[in-house]
């Protein structure tokens, strides 16, 4: 199916590894220029090299160090969007990770810590861009949220109530910005990304698995009726989907893309 990207201008958040990366990668692949960020000067650099010897020049993809949660750097952002290519028609609101911890274990630093990274990587991105989303015609955004938003895991007690909060914004975002900008969800399970490489490489010391055996003993714990985690570019495919004009009468939907781990109907 042609997605009818072509030409159309993305912003990635936390552009620079997982799911994000793939994004860029496929949205490239579809004829979009793209523009992705992320805090880690290092890996941007690496993506930009490598996409520039697959093709993609800067004239494709504009690649800019920013932290989401920090206005002045999206304000830059904003500019070297508006200065190089005039307009904006997508965004993805990706940039972010989990928090592992019970309610006994998350004080209050934690909380606020937790609560401000997952709403204002949504609301300060939405809220910079929403003029260019509006003047675009065609404009939309996804929100890249969890599972965890319906179905709360206690080892993960903050990052729950965070989703769900990030959830419930998505709606509204999707009845105020509508008819001119669609606002969707994809609703992750486990997703094998640089998160999990963090938590493997954290795992006992004694624990000789394989990276791939860890995860489909995961997996297989977990009870994911796939069998398995998800690859990023599972969730990039949803993603493009739901930016595209093929989901032209889609807003303030929510994609999961968890192998069937979910339990709500
Ligand atoms: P990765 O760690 O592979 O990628 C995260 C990306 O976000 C990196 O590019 C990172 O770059 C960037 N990032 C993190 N914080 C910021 C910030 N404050 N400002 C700008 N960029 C930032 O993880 P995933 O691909 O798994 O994560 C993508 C999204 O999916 C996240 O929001 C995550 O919470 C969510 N998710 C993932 C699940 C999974 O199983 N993988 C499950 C549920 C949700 P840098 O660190 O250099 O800034």
């Amino acid at each position: 199916m042609d997605l009818k990207l072509v030409g159309k201008v993305a912003l990635v958040t936390g552009g620079s590894s997982g799911i994000g990366l793939e994004t860029v990668r496929l949205l490239l692949d579809e004829g979009a220029v793209v523009v992705a960020c992320a805090r880690g000067q290092e890996r941007l650099q690496a993506m930009t090299r490598s996409f520039a010897d697959a093709g993609f020049g800067p004239t494709r993809l504009i690649v800019q160090q920013a932290d989401v949660l920090n206005d002045h750097a999206l304000a830059s952002l904003a500019d070297v969007v508006r200065q190089h290519l005039g307009r904006l028609d997508l965004l993805v609101c990706n940039a972010g990770q989990a928090r592992l911890s019970t309610f006994a274990t998350t004080g209050d630093r934690d909380w606020e810590d937790e609560l401000r990274l997952k709403i204002f990587s949504v609301v300060r991105p939405i809220r910079r861009f929403q003029p260019l989303l509006m003047e675009s015609g065609a404009g939309a955004i996804v929100v890249v949220n969890s599972l965890l938003a319906r179905q709360p895991e206690p080892h993960m007690v903050c990052t729950s109530a965070a989703r769900a909060a990030v959830q419930n914004l998505v709606k509204s975002l999707s009845v105020e910005l509508a008819p001119s900008v669609r606002v969707n969800a994809i609703l992750l399970g486990t997703v094998n990304s640089g998160q999990w490489a963090r938590r493997y490489a954290a795992r006992d010391a004694d624990d000789q698995r394989s990276m791939e055996q860890w995860l489909a003993d995961l997996a297989r714990d977990k009870g994911i009726p796939l069998g398995r985690f998800g690859r990023p570019e599972e969730p990039a495919a949803a993603i493009a989907f739901l930016l595209s004009p093929r989901s032209s009468f889609t807003t303030g939907a929510s994609l999961e893309i968890s192998g069937g781990i979910s339990r709500f109907a």
